[in-house]
């Protein structure tokens, strides 16, 4: 059985709220996944307009070859991986995705036929090539003198890319310089520190399904008891989403003390093995959230893995 695609933001602050999809890259750009035909694998489906999608730059430092097989007439087994160590390099970039809506994309390309209908669009940006200080911007030069060595490099950006730093500024290798769209600021992304008035009341109201899931998991998080109601109403939908479903039975449990039998079992007793598996890895962050309100400390963020749970 076909499910469709979970894809909820990598992290959630527990704090302000803010969500973030993380695009590593191996080489600095703006580009992400995107397929026309299917309204599931766009690049932005499940996400709103306040989500920042974050692009580390990584290369690899380190690269392991293991394989293992069998050989017997007249069937094989074979099966090789390439274990690779992921090093970041320099700026994370980090951009909002109401900007990349609303500036028209730069263009597309199609992969290999071996993953079908999938392309990758793409916004562009020219990044920093070292750690520096911007000593001028006239109309679309831009001169940056490096760190250390004081070594002046200057370049001219194309009239369609907007310089996006300033002179004196401090600029970061891999940091954007010059963009289509403007990139968040250290300052634009310092954590509000509280969430905005009734925030978790509109997620767990809203249409967009990812929203409900962060706002049920917040609630837990947050050990909020005074969001039982809408989320005992999630819970008992059968319409809706079964991943949020089982996260409000968690809430239900973790916060309401309701009765964990009742509420788990039905999930337990399903045919489909995946949600048996989701509940289990839901039980155990149940009981990390439990340890860290026990202990009077909350977790910074939460990591729900949920792609791993596709078909
Ligand atoms: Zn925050």
């Amino acid at each position: 059985m076909k499910r469709k695609r979970v894809r909820i933001p990598d992290l959630v602050c527990v704090r302000c709220g803010l969500r973030v999809e993380s695009r590593a890259k191996t080489k600095p750009e703006l580009s992400m996944s995107d397929s026309p035909a299917t309204l599931e694998r766009a690049w932005d489906f499940g996400m709103v307009d306040a989500d920042v999608i974050a692009f580390p730059v990584c290369k690899p430092s380190e690269e392991k070859q293991w394989s293992a097989g069998r050989l017997s007439e007249p069937i094989s087994y074979w099966h090789e991986r390439n274990w690779i160590r992921w090093q970041p390099e320099g700026k994370v970039n980090y951009v909002r995705v109401s900007r990349f809506r609303a500036v028209p994309r730069d263009g597309s390309a199609t992969k290999g036929v071996t993953e079908g209908s999938e392309t990758s669009v793409a916004w562009k940006a020219r990044f920093s090539r070292r750690d520096g200080v911007v000593e001028a911007v006239q109309g679309q030069r831009i001169t940056i003198a490096r760190s250390g060595d004081g070594r002046r490099h200057t370049q001219t950006v194309p009239t369609t890319l907007s310089i996006v730093v300033g002179q004196g500024e401090e600029v970061a290798h891999n940091q954007i310089i010059a963009s289509r769209v403007r990139p968040e600021t250290d300052h634009d992304l310092h954590c509000a520190g509280t969430l905005p008035d009734g925030h978790l009341p509109q997620l767990l109201a809203s249409r967009e399904r990812t929203q409900r899931f962060t706002g049920v998991k917040l609630a837990r998080l947050r050990g909020d008891a005074s969001l039982g109601t809408p989320i005992a109403s999630l819970e008992s939908d059968r319409e809706e989403d079964v991943y949020i479903r089982l996260e409000a039975a968690a809430h239900l449990v973790a916060v309401c003390d309701l009765a964990a039998e009742g509420l788990f079992t039905p999930y337990l007793a399903s045919p489909e093995l995946h949600y048996a598996i989701t509940l289990i890895t839901l039980l155990w962050s149940f009981v990390e959230s439990w340890v860290a309100r026990r202990w009077e400390l909350r977790p910074h963020a939460d990591l729900p893995d949920a792609d791993a749970h596709d078909d």
